[in-house]
């Protein structure tokens, strides 16, 4: 039997597991099964850059740290993950920064991810690297030697060639993302592009099973779009029905209609944008004044980088302006609050909400759209208001697909999901329901394994 080794930049240890906000960290809990191993950063900033990695066993599971520098974590992490590839990947081309030598500290850091994790491995291990951070590992990993089969799955965007290329030194991470044997993504817009980028960057062209070879090594892709454990999701928001927070919410709301929005405070999930077009349907259909509350919850998130201070600080005015212009001496129109909430809360003011408005920029997947339909009831649900751009939405069609960028349609398709009948909203819900329990987050790791394990079978 091999071991699946999944490697990520931050590892969940499962003690800290809840707490967390993040895409990512949910999809994975299911695939660490007993005899895998996880390994990453810890989280921690230390006065140097670990060794060698920590271990520790949990259930079965070993869990294979290393602490960071304040310099690497820097210029890896904040700098060139968050400042450059993070705006990139989300075709925000103007908030690009670069600097040669954050560049050069992600390099660094991926080869020292490949240097600590090389001597814990067997030669059976399948690894599975995950995410923008870690492009140039598995590359790192073949320079040392490692001829295991290598998957790689990027949970954000991947952007079409004339995008890549205004990052300085695209090229060389796609030809590293080519190490690998499997590479893999949520929708198949991104792997399109990333074909296209392939063939730009080293002449690649993909054959008929979207696949490519270069220098001797085939490349294969896969597009598998990550999910939840649905059914655990609508369990845990039924449950919630009795939790002490879901009646206070219910108490507060004194019979309104809610919104919910929960996200992290990412400047991809278009908050701004989304506050505009609440205020819009405040303006233009005057009939929800006094009707409707807007519960939007907000994680902090990268508190590092700059750019997420001053998202914070337009969102607090943006709120400021709406509550002020809008509110009554008995009623808040938007409640605002940028903290974490525990997931099994969350659950529970989905299932209560009316509507559930999904209005990234532009996203990866986006697992709370999927969450959102989980937990309503099947027989009066909300209605998801749901971005185009959000990767979730190449499936998800019964949704009211929406442009983020256009206040008035935003606020038109919430006015509509507001006064839509119940026929309506029982049909496209089972729709919706039945698609996010079809792509969960077992059947996304099992399908994504099972096609690594196979090009083992072909070639190893
Ligand atoms: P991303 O990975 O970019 O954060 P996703 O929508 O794919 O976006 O995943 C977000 C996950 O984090 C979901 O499971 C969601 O429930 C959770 N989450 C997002 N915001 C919060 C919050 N404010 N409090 C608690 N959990 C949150």
């Amino acid at each position: 039997m091999s071991r699946l080794v999944v490697v990520s930049n931050r590892v969940s240890m499962p003690t800290e597991r809840g707490a967390r906000a993040g895409g990512l960290a949910v999809a994975l809990a299911d695939a660490m099964t007993p005899g895998s191993v996880w390994f990453g950063w810890s989280g921690k900033r230390m006065p140097a850059t670990s060794n060698a990695a920590t271990i520790v066993e949990n259930k079965g599971v070993t869990y294979a740290t290393i602490d960071l520098s304040e310099s690497d974590y820097h210029r890896y992490y904040v700098g060139f993950s968050n400042g450059s590839l993070w705006p990139l990947l989300h075709y925000r081309t103007g908030l690009l920064e670069f600097r040669r030598d954050d560049y050069e500290g992600y390099l660094a850091v991926n080869e020292i991810f490949a240097d600590r994790l090389t001597p814990l491995l067997k030669p059976d291990d399948i690894v599975w690297i995950h995410d923008y951070q870690l492009l140039t590992m598995a590359e790192a990993l073949r320079q040392r030697g490692v001829r295991n089969r290598i998957g790689l799955f990027l949970h954000i965007p991947f952007v079409p060639p004339a995008v890549l290329h205004v990052l300085p030194s695209a090229s060389v991470l796609v030809r590293a993302m080519a190490a690998a044997d499997l590479v893999g993504f949520q929708t198949h817009g991104d792997r399109m592009n990333f074909l296209e980028s392939a063939a730009s960057c080293m002449g690649a062209a993909p054959d008929a099973t979207n696949g490519f070879i270069h220098q001797g090594h085939r490349t294969e892709t896969i597009v598998a779009p990550v999910g939840i454990d649905a059914d655990g999701f609508a369990q845990a928001a039924k449950r919630a029905a009795n939790m002490a927070e879901t009646k206070r919410l219910i108490e507060s709301l004194v019979g309104r209609d809610l919104a919910i929005g929960v996200d992290r405070l990412d400047y991809t999930k278009g908050l701004p944008q989304r506050f505009d077009a609440f205020g819009q349907l405040l303006h233009r259909h005057p009939e929800h004044l006094r009707r409707i509350s807007f519960l939007q919850i907000a994680a902090r998130s990268r508190e590092d980088v700059d750019r997420y201070q001053s998202l914070r600080r337009e969102l607090d005015r943006k709120a400021g302006d709406i509550n002020g212009a809008y509110s009554d001496f008995d009623w808040t129109p938007l409640r605002y609050m940028t903290r974490a909430v525990n997931r099994n809360t969350i659950a529970g003011f989905y299932r209560l909400a009316r509507i559930g408005v999904v209005t990234p920029l532009r996203d990866g997947m986006n697992l709370v759209a999927k969450e959102f339909v989980a937990a309503q009831d099947s027989a009066d649900p909300g209605v998801l208001v749901l971005s185009r751009f959000a990767g979730a939405a190449e499936d998800m069609t019964e949704a009211l697909i929406v442009n983020p960028y256009d206040a008035d349609a935003v606020a038109d398709a919430m006015h509509a999901a507001l006064i839509m009948e119940k026929d309506e909203r029982i049909t496209r819900h089972a729709a919706l329901l039945a698609k996010i329990r079809k792509h969960t987050a077992a059947s996304f790791c099992r399908d994504f394994l099972r096609r690594l394990k196979f090009i083992e079978r072909a070639t190893g």
